[in-house]
């Protein structure tokens, strides 16, 4: 019984301290991710600025040139992602959200809310005409399309089942997001 407890002793705080280290490391390799996301994927794309409010009117068939496949096909053919598998679903990172097509500023991350559906999901827009919406009334369902403001982008749809006064769901796909996330300095002004 001795050598058990030994044992038991041992091994316990080791394979914890195991544990530890593996979901660190996964978090630090999915935080990577997401930033080397942010900063890499628009090389290959003029129309992109966070600072430019300016609409665009860009063909389809430019998009498609320069856009990854996974951000046209849900941006421009109105796919949607499979629940629980995008980027940010449950992301909770500090900072802002912005169209992974253009660069407009869509939301902040203090307005994103823990919900189970398994997309990222956000209370209020930044700003009133950071995104516009549209009747969408396909799969014989009556729901409100929500679009990029800036360039048109199918971004997904907004519920009336959310948190908050105006109880909005603005339920969106991974991957027509940009986090970008707040400096030092940000978050100390804010
Ligand atoms: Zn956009």
């Amino acid at each position: 019984m001795k050598l058990q407890s030994a044992l038991i002793i041992l091994f316990v705080p080791l394979l914890s301290g195991a544990c530890v280290h593996t979901q660190d490391k996964k978090f630090s390799e999915s935080k990577n991710k997401v930033m080397e996301t942010a900063e890499t994927i628009h090389e290959k794309n003029p129309y992109y600025s966070r600072t430019d409010t300016a609409q665009l009117h860009v063909p389809l068939s430019e998009w498609k040139k320069i856009l990854p496949p996974e951000v046209y096909e849900i941006a421009f053919e109105r796919d949607t992602e499979r629940p629980f598998t995008g980027k940010y679903w449950d992301y909770k990172g500090v900072g802002t959200y912005y169209c992974a097509v253009c660069g407009n500023k869509l939301f902040y991350s203090t307005a994103k809310f823990a919900s189970t559906c398994g997309w990222p999901s956000f209370f209020e827009p930044a700003r009133k005409n950071a995104v516009i919406y549209k009747p969408d009334h396909s799969f014989a369902m009556d729901r409100t399309e929500v679009i990029c403001g800036r360039c048109g982008a199918h971004l997904g749809h907004v519920f009336n089942d959310g948190p908050g006064p105006r109880g909005l769901r603005y339920c969106m796909n991974s991957a027509v997001l940009d986090f970008v996330a707040d400096t030092h300095e940000a978050i100390v002004n804010k």
